[in-house]
């Protein structure tokens, strides 16, 4: 795709990455056959190539976003699905995620919007207020079908209707510092506790540490990680998404200086997909790209990491189970760029 951007404009090392991206493009089209909301909604503009002229348009004319813009760039779910399809390569990723902090910083939504996303970011993140959250929910789920009634407060309704009736118990939420193994100690990896999954359902991180403690792994989760900045990155709140990912940068650099790290376990798969990036969202802070940088390169999904070891074969035991095979499992792992998450 032909760019025409100013000396000026690539000065910006963001919009100087995104042209690079943009030259990639070459309209074949390939992407909008596993782009789920152009399968849904047929409209071109909801497409990857359609999202691509919007935010080649947006960028080289130097444009603040505007309502169209907005509406397909929020529209994309950031499944990747046209990443692994692109025949050329093309790195929507980091396309989509450049756009949209454009958007945040020119675009102003509506209050209530504005007001929702930013309760969002100052919840979702944090697991003690996620759970006060969630707790206090119950009593305003009776209200959900009149706030369905109002458009602007459809999302509210909806997280209303999405709120579990119980949660598990806060003392079994995080299982800090780190965890005994069994036999002899084979290796030594950190686990994200993170934010959502911890409240939510913090058995899938207990169940990781006992397997890995059956196979000899030592398991730390390190006092001070958190969240790994996903949510307010896809908002296009960089500044928000740089903290949470430089806190997490130095809580398991510290842990990888005290007592080495052989891995960094992730058992959510777009969390492991946002820490896998690390090294390319802290690239140009110089105190932090290089730590980011192995951060990033030690980030595994928990399939991955067990894939490495040399696990004890089984007898088939007959079994039918379900896999759920999460999006960015399915999609970025066939990626051509250094996300291969699961
Ligand atoms: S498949 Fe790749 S090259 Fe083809 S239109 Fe989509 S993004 Fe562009
Ligand atoms: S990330 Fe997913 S939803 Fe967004 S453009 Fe690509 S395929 Fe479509």
């Amino acid at each position: 795709m032909q760019t025409s951007f100013t000396p000026e404009q690539l000065e910006d090392p963001h919009v100087a990455e995104s042209e690079k991206i943009l030259r990639r493009c070459v309209h074949c089209g390939f992407c909008t056959a596993t782009c789920p909301t152009y399968v849904t909604l047929g409209n071109e503009l909801d497409s990857p190539r359609g999202r691509i002229y919007l935010i080649k348009d947006m960028l080289e004319n130097g444009r603040a976003a505007d309502e169209e813009v907005v509406t397909h760039i929020d529209r994309c779910l950031s499944c990747l699905s046209c990443v692994s399809t692109c025949p050329s390569g093309v790195d929507y990723m980091h396309l989509v995620d450049h756009a949209r902090v454009h958007i945040e910083n020119t675009y102003k939504r509506p209050l209530i919007d504005r007001l929702i996303r930013s309760l969002l970011a100052a919840i979702l993140p944090y697991p003690s207020r996620f759970r006060t959250a969630l707790t206090l929910a119950k009593f305003g789920r009776p209200f959900a079908p009149l706030l369905k009634r109002v458009k602007s407060l459809k999302p509210l309704a909806a997280m209303l209707d999405l709120a579990p009736s119980s949660l598990p118990a806060p003392s079994a939420a995080v299982l800090r510092g780190a965890q005994p193994v069994r036999g002899i100690r084979r290796g030594r990896v950190a686990i994200l506790s993170g934010c959502a999954q911890s409240v939510l359902d913090p058995g899938i991180n207990q169940a990781t540490t006992r397997l890995l403690a059956r196979f000899g792994i030592e398991v730390v989760m390190p006092e001070g990680e958190g969240c790994c900045g996903a949510l307010v990155h896809h908002m296009g709140r960089e500044a928000e998404a740089l903290d949470f990912a430089r806190q997490n940068v130095d809580v398991w650099t510290r842990e990888i200086e005290r007592k080495g790290l052989d891995a960094i376990i992730i058992t959510a798969s777009g969390c492991g997909t946002t820490i896998k990036d690390y090294g390319h969202m802290l690239r140009l802070d110089p105190a932090y790209a290089e730590k980011a940088a192995r951060v990033s390169g030690l980030a595994k999904d928990i399939t991955e990491y067990l894939a490495t070891l040399d696990l004890p074969r089984q007898e088939p035991k007959r079994l039918n189970v379900a896999y759920h095979s999460a999006v960015q499992c399915s999609t970025a792992k066939r990626s051509p760029w250094p996300l291969n998450y699961c």
